[in-house]
């Protein structure tokens, strides 16, 4: 009852309409202990297609205004979220169960990014190509796209929609967002916290950026609508193998971040003290329910013991618990669910050889805390080869840098990857190996900058969103070729002359 008073002081300072988490049908619950916080309304058929109908018409009036007017939104929305982001860092600590500088942390990359794009506002730049025909000029131009459908995973329950949103904003978009039900309440703030920018912005048009709560179902509408152009989806690959085939169906656009299962070298020459720091927040924290969280690690035999008596110290040692309570690293896992498939992971893990530190839940009751798991491998086999959303780290022993290459690749995920070295021929032979969509040098798997593109290969998705090129899969591309001679040059030397 104490934290549902709290929840609702955070609403209703961040002005969310109580009737939209206290009269619904789906009740929500905060992973720190597994009370009801609160009951939200979810969108049903005709709420969607509305909704998608506002969006498409929003488009159409949004496409038209100048680009570094559309950044100037962006930039109110960055000014609400700095006023707001003590209370949704907070709101996110409630209902995603993170520590409460990793809430912050989240909240602020909503801000950077917001920033980001709006230089980017004033930066959709296309290219002017040389043409093989005289009197002819050829350039490529970025337009806006249509509708972007968002689907987020609990996790991440606000940065993913403002990597996508932000971006998509200022390329003239509008942006239809299906959160995880498992965080409705962030996804209400963020909505509300939007709507103050576009009232200050004055002019955007109704349907810019709307949410809407539901399950699996609402998202699947948003896959198969053809007024949606493009989805950007982030969760489970069990997700993305339902997803993308049906967007290829409809030639649809899409850019999926789904499973990781992180691996990490530590090499003969690492910086061992910087290599613990990297591996031991990299696994643990979030309590392993990162995208990118280490999941796997490589140490090199002539350092192996040494090394991995530290790390099961430093196991021993991190303190769990609920964030709101005490000064904790390490808070729930998110369900029930998530707990029972830990255990199901340790227990196949064991089978097959693994002696397991660590693991146990901790403490009763509705909520699910866990001693984060160390599990020593004989090999890359079973469990090892799947991305369980837990805190467990699978560590092996390496030999040789080549065969450690093909094993950290011979999964089937590729997001993150890092090596811990200070021998400058390893990096660089680790950084053409690593078949992942980010590999990093002396820096652990997690926790990524929204300067770069971020996403992974292979069943990972391929798709790429936040930073550096990442805006032209929210545009698309037209080619124009104009011919100021008088005279009709064709391409290729055809000639095409009529008697
Ligand atoms: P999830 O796949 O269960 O759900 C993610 C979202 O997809 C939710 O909003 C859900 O309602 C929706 N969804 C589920 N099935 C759907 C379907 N058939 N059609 C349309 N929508 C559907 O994932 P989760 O448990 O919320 O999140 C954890 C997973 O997300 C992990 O696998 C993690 O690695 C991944 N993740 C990936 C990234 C990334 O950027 N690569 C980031 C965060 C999380």
């Amino acid at each position: 009852m104490v934290i549902a008073d709290e929840v609702g002081r955070l609403l209703d300072r961040i002005e969310v309409d109580r009737a939209l988490w206290t009269d619904g049908s789906m009740p929500s619950t905060t992973p720190l202990t597994g009370e009801q916080i609160a009951m939200v309304q979810v969108a049903d058929a005709a709420a969607i297609d509305e909704a998608l109908g506002k969006a498409a018409a929003a488009f159409r009036a949004w496409r038209n205004v100048p680009a570094p007017r559309r950044g100037e939104l962006v930039r109110l929305l960055g000014e609400e979220l700095r006023a707001s982001k003590d209370d949704l860092a907070r709101l996110v600590t409630i209902e995603a169960g993170k520590v409460p500088s990793e809430g912050a942390g989240e909240v602020q990359e909503m801000i950077d990014i917001c920033d980001f794009a709006v230089g980017l506002s004033r930066q959709l730049y296309g290219l002017t190509i040389a043409t093989e025909r005289p009197g002819h000029r050829m350039m490529e131009v970025w337009h806006p796209l249509g509708v972007v459908g968002v689907i987020s995973a609990f996790n991440f329950p606000v940065a993913v929609w403002a990597w996508n949103a932000a971006i998509a904003l200022v390329c003239g978009n509008s942006v239809v967002w299906k959160p995880s039900e498992k965080t409705p309440l962030t996804a209400l703030a963020v909505q509300a916290i939007f709507d103050r920018a576009a009232a200050r912005f004055g002019d955007a048009p109704q349907g810019l950026a709307q949410l809407l709560i539901g399950g699996p179902e609402a998202g699947e509408a948003l896959v198969d609508d053809r007024r949606v152009a493009l989805v950007s989806a982030t969760g489970s690959t069990r997700m993305g193998r339902s997803v993308a085939p049906r967007l290829a169906a409809r030639f649809a656009r899409a850019i999926l971040e789904l499973g990781g299962n992180n691996g990490a070298i530590v090499a003969p020459s690492a910086d061992l003290d910087l290599a613990l720091r990297g591996v031991a927040f990299g696994a643990m924290g979030t309590a392993g329910q990162r995208c990118t969280t280490t999941r796997r690690l490589f140490v090199h035999d002539s350092i192996y013991e040494g090394f991995v008596a530290r790390l099961k110290a430093a196991y021993g040692s991190v303190a769990v618990g609920n964030p709101l309570e005490s000064a904790v690293l390490v808070g729930p896992l998110i369900d029930r669910a998530a707990f029972e498939m830990m255990q199901q992971a340790l227990a196949a893990a064991k089978a097959a050889g693994g002696v397991i530190l660590g693991g146990e839940r901790i403490g009763e009751g509705a909520s699910f805390y866990v001693k984060p798991a160390l599990v020593e491998m004989p090999g890359q086999v079973g469990p090892v080869l799947e991305e369980t959303f837990a805190p467990i780290l699978y560590v092996m022993r390496y030999y040789d840098l080549d065969a450690v290459m093909a094993q950290h690749n011979d999964v089937a995920a590729g997001l993150s990857s890092a090596i811990f070295t200070t021998d400058v021929r390893e990096a660089e032979r680790f950084l053409a190996a690593s078949d992942c969509g980010i590999a990093n040098v002396n820096l652990g798997t997690s926790g990524a900058e929204i300067g770069g593109a971020f996403g992974g290969e292979k069943e990972t998705g391929g798709g790429r969103e936040s930073g550096s090129d990442s805006w032209r899969q929210y545009m698309r591309r037209a080619t124009n070729t104009v011919n100021y001679s008088d005279a009709l040059p064709l391409a290729q030397g055809v000639s095409f002359d009529l008697p």
